[in-house]
């Protein structure tokens, strides 16, 4: 585990993350982006700039939060 909670999480945690329930609303409080830290994140925790580089099936878990599927 490496402090997501007190930083951002790593590439290879964003698939884990989008499917757990309590990192990506965490995220959307602070209004950090979960990879980068960079403020304005959307539903899914993310920024634009991230949300640009996912791949699948990062990217499909994320459209989940953006569109209200998941949790
Ligand atoms: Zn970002």
């Amino acid at each position: 585990m490496n402090r997501w909670n007190a930083e951002g999480i790593l590439r290879d945690q964003l698939t884990w993350a989008l499917q757990v329930k309590h990192v990506v609303p965490e995220f959307r409080r602070r209004g950090k982006c979960m990879l980068c830290q960079r403020p304005d994140v959307n539903e899914a925790g993310l920024c634009i700039y991230c949300m640009a580089i996912l791949d699948e099936p990062e990217h499909t878990l994320a459209r989940r939060w953006i569109t209200g599927a998941a949790p």
